[in-house]
């Protein structure tokens, strides 16, 4: 999340598509060739293998990701854990996956993303970060219609951007009226878009709309208040968050850490704002009844004033009233982040409570500070053991990453595909060279795109997704990337049995629908999952490969 996000959040619209956990009717994508998504989904529990027979994956493409990186052919899971993972390693009494030469890599970690926000959002949020053209994306919006009860809003709001089209702009409305349903558009990057049907609505409430369908200004915020007030509510967010994270998993996401929001009360006007006491609540539901796709880790954004009277009032109150590291293998609290507001003083009661606080840089200056403060804070309450975090650094010198490192802390890198300017960091190269901890993040769900593929296209190319290069000498190799997303996001989550698939390990794994790691570039940013499991238990199957019942 920028700092900006706030005032930002009146231009930024968003996207997302959808398998609809929850009733099996997975949301046909209908776009064309770039979006050949499977019609059907399985819906979160329904293939629960924790405490069946066990899993056996055979004849496939198996990245271990353990540290001596092997690749395998086949796998056995039970009880939710990898029992046995090499060639022939047996599947008596298992369900069996023929893999059929498939590429398997570890269950993708985004260690900071904003997936409560998206999973909070108004009207049937509907992703759409797997689509590359405009005709493609109007097609999915045609098709989740016929879900979508008339009058009712479909909405993309956060992750979906004018540069993922081909036609490098959003929809307009004449095209977005080929849904007969109101649309709402805001993007990350590119605008905010309705249609006819949706402008009437928004015009009702005030909301100023241009000939093409575009909202500007202050319009943005409104329109944005206005959907939250009349098509959110605790039925809707449940709907919205099951979704969210079923749509990650058919891109191969099964683990999201979530850095928070700004928090308001009522219903708001910026993108990255939400009820932060709240917003939990359907995660948390999902949770209770065994149904969610993915396991959430939750971090607590603050924003007390420097100077406030009495000194921290939201911080103090978490860390006296909260648990760090509490919950369960699916859903887990972590620590304070990716604010930790209360300058200095914040700090110091984040290292006295010994809980893991992070913030994120926008520039060399404010990378530099926060060092400076930390160093000012190590030198009263030792900070080097809680695995303290600074998100999307931009450049960040070796001098730097030396005095970090000596802190104990550790740097996320990403939030790429969708900025311009050249060399504008991170410098990955120079950083995965450094003996300091460094894992992969989107930082997708408001200001940028969730969808793993179009950040690792953006790290190993160094093109933004206009193809304009923007990372210098400093790309990785794919194999690096993945395992920045994998194996080395175990550090930042504090979790070391997720991210590799090494026997004792949480069974947590995508089936890719390509060998993500020989395929062109472009071919490479559209890479999906077809089988995606966690804990054991199939959360998304496209139901391409054959699976036998023991
Ligand atoms: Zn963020």
């Amino acid at each position: 999340m920028s700092d900006d996000a706030r005032t930002l959040g009146a231009g930024r619209h968003l996207s997302r598509r959808q398998f609809l956990g929850g009733t099996a009717a997975a949301l046909a994508l209908g776009g064309g060739a770039d979006a050949t998504v499977s019609a059907q989904a399985t819906p979160a529990g329904a293939s629960a293998t924790t405490d069946g027979p066990g899993l056996a994956l055979i004849n496939g493409r198996i990245h271990t990701m353990d540290p001596d990186g092997r690749i395998v052919s086949q796998a056995l899971v039970r009880g939710g854990r990898f029992v046995a993972v090499g060639d022939g390693v047996g599947q008596a009494d298992a369900q069996v996956v023929d893999l059929m030469g498939r590429t398997v890599i570890p269950g993708i970690i985004d260690a900071h993303n904003h997936i409560v926000l998206v999973g909070n959002r108004p009207g049937w949020h509907t992703p759409l970060e797997h689509v590359f053209t405009i005709p493609n994306a109007v097609a999915a919006l045609q098709a989740r219609s016929a879900q979508v009860p008339a009058g009712e809003f479909i909405t993309t709001i956060g992750p979906i951007a004018a540069r993922q089209f081909a036609e490098q702009r959003l929809p307009e409305l004449r095209e977005l009226d080929a849904v007969n349903r109101p649309v709402y558009l805001q993007a990350a990057q590119g605008g905010t878009r309705t249609n006819t049907q949706g402008r009437e609505w928004l015009e009702a409430r005030g909301v100023t709309v241009a000939a093409d369908g575009s909202i500007a200004g202050p319009s943005v915020g409104l329109a944005l208040q206005s959907l939250r007030r009349e098509w959110l509510t605790p039925e809707t967010r449940r709907r919205a968050a099951l979704d969210a994270l079923q749509y990650y998993a058919t891109l191969g996401i099964t683990t999201h850490r979530d850095s928070g929001a700004f928090h308001e009360d009522e219903a708001a006007t910026g993108i990255a704002s939400e009820n932060t006491y709240r917003m939990h609540d359907p995660f948390l539901a999902l949770d209770r009844e065994g149904r969610l796709p993915a396991r959430l880790r939750i971090d607590f954004l603050h924003r007390d004033a420097p100077d406030a009277d009495p000194p921290l009032p939201t911080l103090s109150a978490r860390l006296k009233n909260s648990f760090p590291f509490f919950g369960n293998d699916w859903l887990r609290t972590g620590g304070i982040g990716e604010f930790t507001g209360g300058g200095v003083e914040g700090l110091r009661a984040i290292a006295r409570a010994g809980w893991r606080g992070e913030d994120h840089a926008l520039n060399l200056a404010g990378a530099t500070r926060l060092i400076e403060n930390r160093e000012l804070v190590n030198a009263e309450i030792p900070i080097a053991d809680l695995r303290w975090i600074l998100s999307h650094v931009p450049a960040f010198p070796p001098d730097l990453a030396d005095r970090a490192h000596v802190l104990g802390m550790g740097v996320l890198v990403g939030w790429g595909p969708l900025r311009s300017g050249t060399d504008l960091g991170p410098p990955y190269r120079q950083l995965v060279e450094h003996p300091i901890p460094v894992g992969y993040h989107s930082d997708g769900g408001d200001i940028t795109v969730i969808n793993p593929w179009l950040n690792f296209y953006t790290i190993a190319t160094g093109l933004n997704l206009s193809g304009e290069p923007i990372l210098g000498d400093q790309t990785l190799t794919r194999e690096q990337t993945l395992s920045l997303a994998t194996t080395a996001n175990k550090w930042f989550i504090r979790e070391d049995d997720l991210g590799s698939i090494e026997v004792g390990n949480h069974a947590d794994l995508a089936v890719l629908d390509r060998d993500c790691f020989t395929v062109s570039d472009e071919d490479f940013k559209r890479t999906r999952s077809l089988l995606t499991v966690v804990g054991g238990k199939i959360v998304h199957d496209d139901g391409v490969l054959p699976v036998a019942s023991p």
